[in-house]
């Protein structure tokens, strides 16, 4: 049996939260973006996923703690309440000898987990969307009715084991059983598969769904679409779809957690004489004063302009770095008016540069 618990690096009494917190850490570390191409990382992603799928929720939960399986004791690798003696002797030997125990005849089977992965812009992310995305998924074939036997045909049972699934055998004490070969642990055979599914009774559909992406996603994010997964197997429950989100990048800002960071360039003069900046924001133009004497690389924060937290009101802070943007090419008139400046500020420079030689000599040992 796995234990959920060690999975997740966390002991069997810990609280929700702590199960949350102890997943996203090592849904990160792991997550097949990060490590692409990594067999291991993406088996160990897929068992974080697993037993973190089982441990969040209490009912899954409690049945894990009780049976050993979060289906309860009705599915799963679960012993039924009555289940004869030799059936549970049959289920442990069936591993003993590698027989498809799993797949055995009546057992309900949850079908699998979709993924898919859904690109949105960061004003998208910022604000909401609800998108349209199109899933392939398995399900129930409509020609045959799932049975995969061809219209006006049913599946016959297998002669071989009679139905069961099982074979039986005596080994020594025991009495063994393994997987019928023949039917596969199904009990029937299909003599006259239906077209269209081949006789599997499921067939690929590709489904148009409406995923309403909420506020403050960002790349990671899971949006778990309960039940649209593929099909189960002998009437048990669908998958479920987990729609991943990443966000692309954005041409002009750069996201942190809730705060969003951009350069914009101011021209010289208003670095020095001070005046008004036009900064775009998710919101609209937003007017910044620029204070005389500001230098490049000073920071501005636009308070509630950055992305909203995900499930909260609250929003993060645009962070503006100004840059001074020096001209390349000056009129002569420009030029003879920057000049004028320069001799002006070379006298002005001559005194306190003084000051600043004094201060790094010491440092730099300078001899002058
Ligand atoms: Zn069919
Ligand atoms: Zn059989």
């Amino acid at each position: 049996m796995k234990d959920y618990y060690k999975t997740l690096g966390v002991s069997n009494n810990a609280t929700q939260e702590e199960i949350k917190k102890a997943f996203r850490k090592l849904a990160l570390q792991y997550h097949p973006d990060r490590n692409p191409n990594d067999k291991l990382a993406e088996e160990k992603f897929k068992e974080i996923n697993e037993a973190y799928s089982c441990l969040s929720d209490p009912q899954k939960r409690a049945n894990y703690d009780r049976y050993g399986t979060a289906e309860g004791p009705t599915g799963g690798f679960g012993f039924a309440a009555g289940t004869p003696f030799s059936d549970i002797f049959s289920d442990i030997f069936d591993d003993f000898f590698g027989g498809f125990s799993r797949g055995s005849r009546t057992r309900p089977t949850k079908g699998d987990d979709l993924r898919y992965d859904l690109e949105i812009t960061l004003e998208e992310a910022a604000f909401g969307v609800e998108k349209n995305i199109k899933v392939p998924r398995l399900q129930s074939c409509d020609v045959c009715g799932g049975n995969g036997s061809a219209p006006g045909t049913s599946p016959e049972t297998c002669n071989e084991c009679r139905g069961t699934g099982n074979i039986r055998f005596q080994q020594g004490f025991f009495s063994v059983s393994k997987t019928c070969g023949k039917c596969q642990g199904k009990g029937t055979i299909i003599s006259k598969p239906c077209q269209q599914c081949k006789g599997n009774g499921k067939i690929k559909v590709y489904r148009q769904l409406s995923v309403k992406v909420p506020a403050g996603v960002d790349t990671g994010s899971r949006l778990k679409l309960r039940g649209e997964g593929d099909i189960g197997s002998n009437g048990g429950p669908p998958g479920d779809l987990y729609v991943v989100i990443s966000v692309a990048e954005h041409p002009f800002f750069k996201r942190e957690g809730i705060h969003l960071y951009c350069e914009v360039p101011i021209s010289f003069t208003k670095a020095v004489l001070g005046g008004e900046i036009e900064v775009p924001t998710l919101d609209g133009h937003h007017k910044l004063k620029i204070p005389p004497g500001t230098r490049s690389g000073k920071l501005f924060h636009l308070k509630n302009k950055g992305m909203p937290r995900l499930g909260g009101q609250q929003r993060g802070e645009q962070i503006v770095s100004v840059y001074i943007d020096v001209p390349k090419k000056l009129t002569p008139r420009q030029k003879e008016l920057l000049e004028e400046f320069a001799a002006i500020e070379g006298e002005q420079i001559e005194e306190s540069s003084k000051g600043f030689k004094e201060r790094i000599k010491d440092f730099f040992s300078m001899k002058d």
